[in-house]
Parts: C-alpha cells; structure tokens; sequence
C-alpha cells in the first residue's frame, strides 16, 4: 500500500488554527441561540424560566439549580458577580453564606436600601464545579442572559463585585486597582466596580475603599448616606 505522505510541519499550526476558528464559530453560535431565547423574553419571569431550562454549556450537567436573581431592582442598583457557590446552587438565590450577609450589610447597613429592592445576580447562572473559574466558553455562552437582565431590569447603576466581573462587565481585561474608585459608563449604563464581598472577608481592611465605592453608586442613585454613616 502506497504511504500516505507525512504531515508538512507548516500543516500543523494551520490545521490548529482552522480548528480554533471552527470551535469559536460553533461557540457564537451557541451564544447567538441563546441571545435569541433570551431575546424573546419579554419579562423576568419569561427569562427566569428560560434560564431553568437553559442546556447551552456543561454546567447544566453539574448544577443542582440555575441561580437567576435575588430582589426586584426598584431601587436602581444592580449588583452582579461571577458565578453562584456551593450554597447558591443549593438555594437557588445568589451571594448567601457570610459572604452574602456582607453584601446585605453594604446595602442595608451602608445605602440604607432594603436586600429585596435591589438586583443581586451572576455573570454565569450555574455553579462551575468545585467553585473553579468560569472558562471564557461559559462566559460566552451565558453573557445574553445577563445582558437580557440588565435590559429588563435597566439598573441605574450596575455595581460587578470583583475582578471577574468587572472586567466581564466592562470588557477589558484589567487589576481591580485601575477598574474600582470611578464611575464608568459603558453603553449608556452607568458602572462602580467594587470588591467582592468574599475579598472583603479576607481582608477587612479593604472595607473603607468599599465603601468608597458604594457611595460613588449612591451619587449616581441620588442617595445620601444613612444617619451615622458619612465616612
Ligand atoms: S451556565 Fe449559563 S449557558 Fe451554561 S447551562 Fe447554565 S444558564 Fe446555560
């Protein structure tokens, strides 16, 4: 039998390169699906149900729940993570445990707002296992359920808690240092990137420029800081 002819080497890198185009073809056109469906959300029950039954990544297969949102963002502010816990995925409501009572005692305690008045949700809607980072595939995938979020909710702030987040959000890829401490506006939104609450567990001293930023957001709210609570 004739033998077939070697591989050339300068194959390789193009074969490598057309297999990365059609892994990345394939994966917009998974998030295209999903942007459609979430497009034909007309409201935040429509998409919470969509997201439940959403098999668009991996996660699903893991998940014991899909974690959508905590309040009903009456009062303007939007507060997004990156991804639920252990105890999110088990109660199906984000940022719960010690690092959820934090966040609740930025918004009561700090802005004087009441937990179920604001949004509260995640970049992803499922649970990475064993709490990893979310790959760029899943963020891909899972980004038009967010954005269909934020069109329904139309925050006038959006608060990303992290790193993760707030890059997701802002679309760059930059330290926390150079993201938080300013109000940002991307498309029309207005945006304060702070610490997540987790971030402040570990290291308390970072709760002043926390604060900070939360009352940068509450300018943009027009809220003024509770009694007792200037500094
Ligand atoms: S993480 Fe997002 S895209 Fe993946 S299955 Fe869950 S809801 Fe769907």
């Amino acid at each position: 039998m004739p033998r077939k002819p070697a591989k050339k080497t300068e194959d390789v890198p193009a074969a490598a390169s057309s297999g990365r185009a059609a892994r990345r073809a394939e994966l917009e056109a998974v998030a295209d699906d999903v942007r459609a469906r979430a497009a034909a959300c007309s409201d935040l029950d429509a998409l919470r149900a969509a997201v439940a039954g959403c098999t668009a990544c991996s996660l699903c297969e893991t998940r014991t729940q899909t974690v959508f949102v905590d309040g009903d963002g009456s009062s303007g502010v939007m507060f997004v993570g990156e991804a639920p816990g252990y105890n999110e995925d088990v109660q199906g409501v984000p940022f719960v445990g010690r690092a959820g009572q934090l966040l609740t005692d930025i918004i009561t305690k700090g802005m004087g707002l009441a937990r179920e008045h604001v949004a509260i949700c995640n970049v992803l809607k499922c649970r990475p296992p064993e709490n990893r980072d979310p790959t760029p595939a899943e963020k891909t995938t899972c980004t038009p359920w967010l954005d269909r979020q934020i069109e329904l909710y139309d925050p006038r702030v959006i608060v990303p808690l992290g790193r993760h987040a707030a890059c997701h959000v802002l679309r760059v890829d930059a330290p926390m240092g150079r993201l938080r401490g300013q109000v940002h506006e991307l498309g029309g939104r207005k945006i304060v990137a702070t610490y997540h609450p987790a971030y402040l567990l570990r290291s308390p001293g970072q709760k002043k420029e926390c604060w900070k930023d939360i009352q940068l957001a509450m300018e943009v709210l027009g809220l003024e800081p509770p009694r007792g609570r200037s500094s």
